[in-house]
């Protein structure tokens, strides 16, 4: 199986030379200043555009994932420092009104934590993006409590729903977690497929050593459900011990753990700037039993050249990339009394440096300071 070139389908941009050489000349900031009605889109010198944003609610969960934050002395981010909602709403209406935004998946931190994210998303949904359409709202959380909210959040506008599920073992579920609340999150996949808001994903992380024997059972369980399981590369952005290049789980090896149990085929649908890799895969001891399995390989196989992403932190913080080591605030400028124009400058000024690549292969990478749960997956 040519695995390896389905999961790069794209030449990749992320190789920083080459990148430059090839587009940042034919690329001119100018070009994309503001025409007369005042709006642009996020481009940056390697000719991306940002089309999805990326909303962080809140830096707090109530889950401690060992790949994502330590057991304890993790600070949250003071009150005042955070967005309040209509913060939060008004750089949401610059990004879809002003700047080209047309999809926002909110996250966190655990968004489900955020009060009044009914509202937010109602706020949202009313919006209409520049070709006239209703932003396509996602939400990723790790499913506590959305099976009591599924139907309020629906109603708000939230269109499609991702959850986070490593494991279907109660006993790993714990150690990965820390906490006791696998019975919660299943009975919020239950919830999230009735309400039809088709498909959902379930996204896995797979950490050496700790799950990789759930992928099959993981793969099951979500096909049973009727659910898509995305299985995510564990990327350097949790507790620093938690990861190693040489010992993570690469897409290959858990497309080899499938292979053991189900015949994959790639999916025809065109990965664009989708991170997944989609796979139709039938049971090998019972053709009838079939599903999607999507596997995103952002550390073997970067989708860079094709990232259409901004992000904004809870804390009004522009982050142009996940491994961004550098940020642009926006919530003093929006405190200090900055208009919608100059927002939108700031913004689009940040997303222009976005760097070709991760270069999580890069001989200096250094991990960002800020931690996933604070920027937002
Ligand atoms: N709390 C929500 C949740 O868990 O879905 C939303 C925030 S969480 C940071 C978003 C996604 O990032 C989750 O699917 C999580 O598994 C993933 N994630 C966290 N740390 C990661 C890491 N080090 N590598 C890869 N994915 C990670
Ligand atoms: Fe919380 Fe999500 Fe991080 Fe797990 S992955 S600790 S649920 S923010």
């Amino acid at each position: 199986m040519t695995t390896r070139l389905y999961l790069s389908p794209t030449p990749p941009r992320n190789d920083r030379e080459g990148a430059s050489k090839s587009t940042s000349a034919s690329i001119k900031h100018d070009a994309y200043l503001p025409p007369a009605d005042g709006n642009r889109v996020l481009v940056d010198r390697f000719g991306r555009i940002a089309r999805d944003l990326r909303v962080s609610l809140t830096d707090r969960c109530n889950l401690r994932c060992t790949y994502c934050m330590p057991a304890e002395g993790l600070e949250w981010l003071p009150t005042e420092q955070t967005l309040n909602d209509a913060e939060v709403l008004r750089l949401i209406r610059i990004a879809v009104v002003k700047l080209g935004i047309r999809q926002i998946r909110f996250t966190g931190g655990e968004p489900l934590l955020r009060k009044n994210l009914e509202d937010i998303i109602a706020g949202t949904a009313a919006l209409r993006t520049d070709e006239g359409e209703k932003v396509h709202i996602a939400l990723t959380t790790n499913g506590l409590g959305l099976d009591k909210r599924i139907a309020g959040l629906k109603e708000a506008g939230l269109d499609r729903v991702n959850i986070s599920l490593d494991t279907i073992d109660a006993e790993r579920y714990v150690s990965l977690t820390r906490r006791d609340r696998l019975s919660g999150v299943l009975a919020s996949i239950d919830a999230a497929v009735a309400a039809g808001l088709h498909p959902v994903k379930i996204n896995a992380v797979v950490m050496p050593g700790v799950n990789e024997v759930d992928i099959v059972p993981l793969a099951e369980y979500c096909i049973s459900k009727g659910a898509q399981l995305r299985f995510i590369e564990q990327m350097p952005l949790g507790p620093r011990e938690q990861w190693k290049r040489g010992d993570m789980v690469t897409a290959e090896e858990i497309l080899a753990r499938l292979e053991e149990k189900f015949t994959l085929s790639p999916a025809k649908e065109p990965r664009g700037a989708a991170p997944a890799a989609l796979w139709n895969v039938v049971d090998k001891s019972n053709p009838d039993i079939t599903g999607q399995i999507g596997i995103i390989a952002s550390v073997t196989h970067p989708f860079c050249g094709d990232c259409d992403r901004s992000r904004l932190t809870t804390d009004g913080t522009i982050r142009n990339c996940l491994f961004s080591r550098t940020e642009t605030p926006l919530r003093d400028a929006l405190r200090d009394g900055a208009s919608d124009d100059e927002l939108a400058q700031l913004w689009a000024g940040a997303m222009w440096e976005k760097k070709p690549g991760h270069g999580i292969d890069d001989e200096g990478f250094l991990q960002p300071d800020r931690p996933m749960s604070a920027i937002g997956g």
